[in-house]
């Protein structure tokens, strides 16, 4: 469920029309709703309400400053995968005991940053960056809290370049080795072990990958509590999957999840952290684009929008559908039309949809794209020179501009040219 629907024939994001916002900030935009982030935070924080927990955002699928500190007031931790992560939550306002450091290449300078910083904790991915992070932690006089990140190979079942948790991928260390591998950490006097973390993929749509998962982090617990390991967190990762059409089945609900976790792993009387990102962000977010051209091919129309693949790569990058409807509500009974939805960018790969069934459009109508919010604005870039699209936050009838459009002097300005080019 999300804040955007149909009032008096007009698209709203809450209570404010979609086109008023267009009049204000000009097209493309991103555009999200602050009752939807609470909505979707509060089901995880219910859904974990019968234990000691923390719901840490994936920052990374979304991590405007305005939208962490929606979710930080109300009570969310932050996941972060980078120093200029850990920098912007820290700005958002979230205190180091609720921020986990995740990712594969964990640098020392990033390291550094959070031992000074305040830390909740390392989730570690390898040997070597155990090493690293037990010499940063001993040149600054403390001892890092972490959790190993385990692999457990299973089959996450979505899309190759978003599923972590098989052998063959980059992430954790197979579980498998999992008890050599604490054996060595507890032997390092810069770190702290005290809990196990896993996190298999992004975008599951079913809870079998996840109960596979969990509880082989659950036999895990065991035997390493058996080892002398204290094992009192757990970081249960994120991924559970979205709606991204309202025509295919429903993916699994939070507070199934939650039932989940319990049911795997509620035994063992551990504090559960879990890190939802695309559950939280994805549908709280429009992309607004506008009609440019219509074209007609010669056999198919395109729709030809101001936004393209640099705003939002996901149809691009992952093959992904995203719902794309017009700002003026259909009227009932016209006769829809398909078209191929295209961006303005000079390749082919800047399609949003094929033979997409629509009703008639006409240069300057608006269209928004549904559950944008994830891996959108953060994924953009300024290919084909054009400018990062502003993001816009509403709650209730107030809206604000969260990131402006930057201007093209601004951009031009980002090169330096040397001086025997001058
Ligand atoms: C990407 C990522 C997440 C969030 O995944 P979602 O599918 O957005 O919920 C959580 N934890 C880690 C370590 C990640 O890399």
């Amino acid at each position: 469920m999300d804040h955007f629907l149909y009032r008096d024939g007009m698209l709203h994001a809450e209570d404010v029309p979609v086109a008023d916002i267009a009049a204000a900030v000009g097209t493309p935009f991103y555009v999200y709703s602050t009752a939807t982030l609470l909505r979707h935070f509060q089901l995880f924080d219910d859904a974990l309400s019968w234990t000691d927990h923390l719901v840490c955002f994936a920052m990374k699928s979304l991590s405007n400053q305005a939208v962490l500190r929606v979710l930080a007031q109300a009570g969310a931790g932050m996941d972060v995968v980078s120093q200029g992560e850990y920098l912007r939550a820290k700005a958002a306002g979230v205190p180091g005991d609720r921020i986990v450091f995740s990712g594969v290449g964990k640098t020392a300078e990033e390291m550094r940053t959070a031992l000074e910083g305040g830390i909740r904790q390392f989730n570690v991915e390898s040997e070597p960056e155990m090493e690293r992070l037990d010499q940063v932690a001993r040149s600054l006089g403390c001892v890092a809290p972490i959790t190993i990140r385990v692999n457990p190979d299973v089959d996450a079942k979505t899309h190759a370049k978003i599923a972590t948790g098989k052998s063959e991928n980059k992430f954790g260390i197979p579980i498998s080795r999992a008890r050599e591998v604490y054996a060595m950490a507890a032997r390092l006097p810069g770190l702290r072990v005290i809990g196990i973390d896993v996190h298999i993929g992004s975008q599951l749509t079913e809870l079998a990958p996840f109960e596979a998962a969990y509880k082989k982090v659950a036999e895990l617990t065991e035997q390493l509590r058996a080892d002398g390991h204290e094992i009192s967190r757990l970081d249960l990762g994120g991924g559970l999957g979205i709606p991204y059409t309202r025509s295919n089945e429903a993916p699994p609900v939070p507070t199934d999840y939650g039932a989940l976790i319990q049911r795997t792993v509620g035994h063992l009387g551990c504090e559960i952290e879990i890190e939802p990102g695309r559950l939280i962000s994805g549908n709280a977010g429009l992309m607004v684009a506008k009609v440019i051209y219509v074209k007609s091919g010669e056999d198919r129309d395109f729709l030809i929008l101001d936004g393209a693949m640099n705003d939002l790569i996901r149809p691009a990058m992952y093959e992904a559908w995203h719902d794309i409807v017009p700002v003026i509500e259909p009227q009932p009974g016209v006769e829809p039309t398909k078209y191929d939805i295209v961006g303005p960018v000079c390749e082919s790969g800047d399609t949003f949809a094929k033979g997409r069934e629509m009703p008639r459009l006409k240069p300057d109508d608006l269209v928004a794209f549904r559950s944008a919010g994830a891996y959108g604005a953060v994924m953009s870039s300024e290919y084909n020179s054009r400018l990062m699209i502003p993001e816009v936050l509403v709650h209730g009838d107030h809206l604000a501009v969260i990131r402006r459009r930057p201007t093209y002097e601004d951009m031009i300005a980002r090169d330096t040219v040397p001086e025997w080019l001058a």
